[in-house]
C-alpha cells in the first residue's frame, strides 16, 4: 500500500466509525506506522467525520511534527505504543458509547475487564486490561500503556474510552468494532445468568489462533 493510500484508508475507515456513531465532536483519534521512524496521526481538534488525507499528521519516532496539522494531544501513548510494540502496525483510539460506559464502571477486573462470552472477542482480541484514571494526553497514560504494550492488544483507559491495537488498521479496526458489540452485549446480558466460555473452551480458540 502506498502513503496515500494508507492516508487515504485512515479517512475513510475514521469516517465509518463516526457515521456508525462510534466518535462525537473531536473525539477519538487514529494512527498507522507509515515505516520504521514514522507514523501517521489524526490532527488535533478534528472530527473522524471529517478529515483530509493531505492534513493529516506525520510524526517522527520522537514526536517532531514532520508534515501536516499538530497531531492529537493523545499521540504520545500512540507513540509508546509504537516504540515498545514491534508488531503493533496501527491503532485506533475512541470514546465509544458502550465501551466507554463499561469504562465507568467501578470494581472492574483490571486484568480483564470482559470474561469471554463470544468466541469472536477470544479470537479477535482476547483480553481487555484497564489503565487507571489520568488525565487525558497525561504522560501516565503513556507510561501505563509502554508498560502493558506487549501483553494485550487492547487497553481500555478508565472514565475514558478504548485503545486497540493491529498489525495493520484494518485489523486495528475490525478490532475496535469487535470489542465495542462485545461490551453492548455486555450491557443488554446484564442481570441475566451468562454462560461464560470455560476455560478450556478459551484455551482451544487461542490454540487455534497461533
Ligand atoms: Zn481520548
Amino acid at each position: 500500500m502506498t502513503e496515500l493510500e494508507q492516508k487515504q484508508q485512515l479517512v475513510e475507515l475514521a469516517k465509518s466509525f463516526y457515521q456508525r456513531g462510534y466518535s462525537v465532536g473531536g473525539a477519538g483519534n487514529l494512527s498507522v506506522r507509515l515505516d520504521d521512524n514514522r507514523i501517521l496521526v489524526t490532527p488535533t481538534g478534528s472530527s473522524l467525520g471529517r478529515l483530509d488525507a493531505d492534513r493529516l499528521s506525520v510524526l517522527d519516532m520522537q514526536g517532531n511534527v514532520l508534515s501536516g496539522d499538530k497531531p492529537s494531544k493523545e499521540y504520545v501513548f500512540h507513540l509508546a505504543l509504537y516504540q515498545q510494540n514491534p508488531k503493533c502496525n496501527a491503532i485506533v483510539h475512541l470514546h465509544s458509547t458502550y465501551l466507554t460506559a463499561l469504562s465507568c464502571l467501578d470494581d472492574l477486573d483490571q486484568d480483564n475487564a470482559i470474561k469471554a462470552f463470544t468466541p469472536y472477542y477470544v479470537m479477535r482480541v482476547g483480553k481487555l486490561q484497564v489503565i487507571p484514571y489520568y488525565r487525558p494526553g497525561s504522560p501516565e497514560i503513556a507510561r501505563e500503556l509502554s508498560e502493558r504494550a506487549l501483553t494485550g492488544k487492547a487497553f481500555l483507559l478508565a472514565n475514558h474510552g478504548i485503545v486497540v491495537t493491529g498489525s495493520d488498521l484494518l485489523d486495528a479496526a475490525d478490532n475496535a468494532d469487535e470489542l465495542e458489540e462485545t461490551a453492548k452485549l455486555q450491557f443488554i446480558l446484564q442481570g441475566q445468568k451468562i454462560r461464560y466460555l470455560t476455560d478450556d473452551e478459551v484455551k482451544d480458540l487461542e490454540n487455534r489462533g497461533k
